[in-house]
């Protein structure tokens, strides 16, 4: 069965990393009929825009993605492409699972999944500068926004997705100690969801400070966190660097009516074009996106194949203390597939 899916292959090390991706999925013989779009600076490059109709339309269509990495330029420029693809589509769930891979690192014993809300919090885009006097911008304010409604679906979206995955636990994390209102109606809300799942699910809670560093001091007592969209952010990609880094952090953005992977990380623009990218972040997406459409085995033997070539094969790359190329990388998950 072949299946339409939106390919954007994304600026920076993206192309590099998706066109690995695009091997092991031929390898794997799951076919998908890609419809290759733009976003981001290439998108700017192609059609003049970060974020052009053709892709909205094509997802609108699809409703599946694969997603390369986008620039966001830093302190101003263009909105963020993935936070606006985000919330054109309502993809509420920001699935970022990390676990521990390469022998020999700092823990052995890490597999945790963070549930991040998508679509609120600090990042609905009300974020301004003030003029006061002479100075253009004497003054910045940035507004949160939480709904009952935002928090009542990702709360039960973490424990339906515990139930689904046989997890045990969520600890809720928040900063209600200080953020009364925003981050105080998360909490209440997700300690009213938890409530639900009394006797399937374990529950606690942690404010994100403390959690931050229960993560550095013993990560294996995490499970599956849900947090709101900055906390998820940051949360993740320090998870990731437990396990070797954001090289091998994939996620997965969730939705009632579309759904897109890609790699946690971002362009990587100082190793772009110099065949160093790992790819195993986007390779775990596409294995994310196997599982989203039902191709459990697909996506087993494919995180099977990558695990093989890193921990048997000792192929690795750069930032996992190897020397392997994104290529020689690739030919050996491959000729393990
Ligand atoms: P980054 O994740 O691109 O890079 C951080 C560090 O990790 C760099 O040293 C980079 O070389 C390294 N790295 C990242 N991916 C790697 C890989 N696959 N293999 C080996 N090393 C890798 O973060 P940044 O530098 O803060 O951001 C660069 C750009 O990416 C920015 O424009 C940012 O907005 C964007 N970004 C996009 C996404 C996304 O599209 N989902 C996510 C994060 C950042």
């Amino acid at each position: 069965m072949t299946r339409e899916a939106t390919l954007i292959a994304g600026d920076g090390i993206g192309p590099e990393i998706t066109q690995v991706t695009l091997q092991a999925l031929d390898a794997l013989g799951v076919q998908f009929a890609w419809d290759e779009q733009y976003g981001g600076m290439s998108a700017i490059e192609k059609a003049g825009t970060p974020l052009p109709n053709a892709t909205l339309r094509s997802i609108h269509r699809t409703r599946l993605c694969l997603k390369g990495p986008l620039t966001t330029p830093v302190g101003g420029g263009y909105r963020s492409v993935n936070v606006a693809l985000r919330q054109e589509f309502e993809l509420y769930a920001n699935v970022r699972p990390v676990k521990s891979i390469v022998p020999g690192g700092r823990y052995q014993n890490v597999d945790l999944v963070i549930i991040r809300e998508n679509t609120e919090g600090l990042y609905v885009g009300l974020d301004r500068t003030f003029k006061v006097g002479n100075d253009p911008k004497a003054l910045a304010q940035a507004t949160s926004v939480m709904t009952r409604d935002g928090c009542k679906r990702i709360a039960r979206y973490a424990f339906e997705y515990a139930k689904r995955h046989g997890r045990r636990k969520v600890t809720v994390v928040h900063k209600a100690n200080i953020l009364k209102a925003t981050s105080g109606l998360f909490l209440e809300t997700a300690r009213m969801i938890a409530k639900e799942y009394e006797g399937q699910i374990a529950s606690d809670d942690k404010i994100v400070d403390n959690a931050a560093m229960q993560l550095v001091i013993n990560p294996a007592q995490f499970d599956v966190i849900v947090t709101t969209n900055l906390f998820g952010d940051i949360l993740s990609d320090e998870a990731s660097g437990l396990v070797g880094g954001v090289g091998l952090a994939p996620g997965a953005n969730i939705g009632a009516e579309a759904a897109i992977f890609e790699a946690v990380h971002g362009s990587a623009p100082d190793i772009a074009g110099q065949g160093l990218a790992n790819p195993s972040a986007q390779l775990l997406a596409a294995a994310m996106m196997l599982d989203h459409v039902g191709e459990l085995e697909a996506a087993s033997r494919l995180r099977r194949a990558l695990e093989t070539a890193i921990v048997k094969d000792n192929v690795r790359t750069k930032d996992l203390g190897g020397s392997a190329s994104t290529t020689e990388f690739a030919r050996a998950v491959v000729g393990r597939l």
